[in-house]
């Protein structure tokens, strides 16, 4: 089994305690890596070295100088992606094919952002009072913390990363104890981009442990977090009583919304990929397919039809279609889910076991159809293969059962009309929503959540000015004396 080290201050280090933890390979439910397990007096250095290297060399560069070195680091994840995906597959247990996709891609955010690092301009504002001159900086943070979730590490951690650094800010990145594999082995790559030591720093375990006390120290300005709501909330929380920036990624309940003019054989490919892939393991799956009631029995035989003939298996193998879920506690989640939706009475079609055969944490994909909108397997969010479909009458009945949640991340249309194709994504109460296709992203759109799926923005031109603040500077060209005692 490898040991793997963190990154603070350019030096490859054990966990003060030298402690470590095992990581599982959710295939087989077996450990196969050694994780350094870190405490407050790990976060202490790793913010110190960010808190140095922001005040140092880092804040000297110029942009287009810190720019360079994200393309860079770019060009290096691409050159190392196969590796850094065959790690992420064994690590987390989502498909080889899906993480290479992602790793393939994640460049591109550091090229975007790396683009971007000198352009951050301010403004000169022709203020309203004579011999005054008036213009703006935006300027960096200081140091940030980023926290980030099992189900995509990589690519959430990239999502952050790039226009954090891009901004000229400094990291402290605590990956998931579930998949800290590939964030080790990124360690390598950063000082050989030309990143300055202590840029970016990786500190790894438990969230009590390594999370609460890097969020409340009071060298961190920014709190970045991707995962679930409830740790969410408290995260900010924390965040709260330092009064840090925050951003927060908390997933959601996304709904699918089938009209009865749509694409039929597009629609129930969309509906499958948007809860099937990934295991459903991803916070925009949708979760609610929600079906116009005139082909609400034809549209479920065709979903089936094609839900049926997933293959799980090995996620490293090239034709398996489903993997396991990621980790031990998921897995029970997901069967509890099931087993609370069968207790409230909907019908379940598809699946609603433990694949056992498949290896230890499988659960079937799950299709259940007859279930109310109010029913707790269409409200809360489940993270796994089980996919609710709601019957809706008519536009207004999908916009009120769609926007009935809590969660407001993304949303699927499914229509052939223009008309409605623009309508229904300007009243619907989400961050996201994709007309005809589904989790679809990039590197240049924004990404976030409305209502409790979280604050800010990730990706595009948005996301750089959640890593900024804005100074005003005003200079007096008059040469005149004012007035003391009156404001100027
Ligand atoms: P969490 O939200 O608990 O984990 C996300 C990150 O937060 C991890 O790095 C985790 O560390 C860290 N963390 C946990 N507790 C704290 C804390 N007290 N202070 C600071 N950081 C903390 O996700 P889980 O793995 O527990 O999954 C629970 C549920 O969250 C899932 O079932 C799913 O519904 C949702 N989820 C949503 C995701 C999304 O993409 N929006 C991604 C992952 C999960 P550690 O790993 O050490 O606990």
């Amino acid at each position: 089994m490898n040991k793997y080290q963190m990154l603070i201050g350019g030096a490859r280090v054990d966990a003060a305690s030298g402690e470590c933890f095992e990581s599982l390979n959710p295939f087989t439910a077996k450990p196969w890596a050694l994780i350094p397990r870190a405490g407050a007096e790990d976060v202490n250095r790793a913010v110190a070295a960010a808190r140095a290297a922001f005040q140092g060399e880092w804040r000297k560069m110029t942009a287009t100088a810190r720019g360079a070195i994200l393309r860079r680091f770019a060009d290096l994840i691409a050159a190392d992606a196969a590796r850094l995906a065959e790690i992420e597959s064994t690590d987390n247990g989502k498909l080889l094919a899906e993480m290479r996709g992602q790793l393939n891609y994640i460049p591109q955010w550091f090229h975007y952002f790396g683009g971007l690092a000198d352009k951050i301009e301010g403004r000169v504002i022709p203020i309203d009072k004579p011999g005054v001159f008036n213009y703006t900086r935006q300027e960096p943070l200081g140091v940030v913390a980023a926290i980030t979730p099992w189900n995509s590490p990589l690519l959430l951690a990239a999502w952050k990363l790039a226009p954090a650094l891009a901004a000229g800010n400094t990291i402290v990145w605590k990956p998931s104890e579930h998949s800290s594999v590939s964030a080790l082995v990124l360690a390598e790559l950063f000082e050989k981009a030309g990143f300055p030591p202590g840029v970016v720093n990786i500190v790894t375990g438990f969230g009590g442990e390594v999370g609460e006390p890097l969020i409340t120290h009071p060298d961190v300005a920014m709190v970045a977090f991707t995962g679930g709501d409830g740790t969410g909330q408290h995260v900010y929380e924390l965040a709260a009583r330092g009064i840090k920036h925050v951003t927060l990624e908390l997933g959601g309940k996304s709904a699918n919304i089938v009209f009865d003019d749509a694409d039929m054989d597009a629609a129930v490919n969309g509906v499958v990929s948007g809860i099937f892939a990934a295991t459903g393991q991803t916070c925009i799956a949708g979760s609610r397919a929600l079906v116009q009631r005139s082909i609400h029995d034809v549209f479920v035989e065709r979903l089936l039809a094609l839900a049926k003939t997933a293959k799980m298996g090995n996620p490293l193998e090239a034709t398996t279609q489903v993997g396991p879920v990621t980790t031990h506690p998921q897995y029970q989640k997901v069967l509890e889910y099931i087993s609370i939706a069968k207790g409230e009475g909907a019908a379940c079609r598809l699946g609603g076991r433990a694949a056992t055969e498949q290896g230890p944490w499988f659960v079937e994909p799950t299709i259940f159809t007859g279930v109310a909108p109010d029913m707790r397997i269409a409200r809360e969010e489940v993270f796994g293969p089980v996919l609710s479909v709601i019957p809706f009458d008519d536009e207004d009945d999908a916009v009120r059962i769609a926007n009935n949640s809590i969660y407001g991340l993304a949303a699927g249309v499914w229509t052939q009309s223009i008309q409605r194709a623009i309508r229904v994504p300007e009243r619907l109460e989400v961050g996201t929503v994709w007309v005809n296709t589904y989790r679809a992203v990039s590197y240049m759109s924004p990404f976030g959540g409305y209502k409790r799926s979280g604050i800010g923005r990730e990706s595009g031109q948005d996301a750089i000015g959640e890593y900024l603040q804005t100074k005003s500077v005003w200079i007096d060209v008059s040469g005149t004396t004012r007035n003391p005692f009156v404001m100027g």
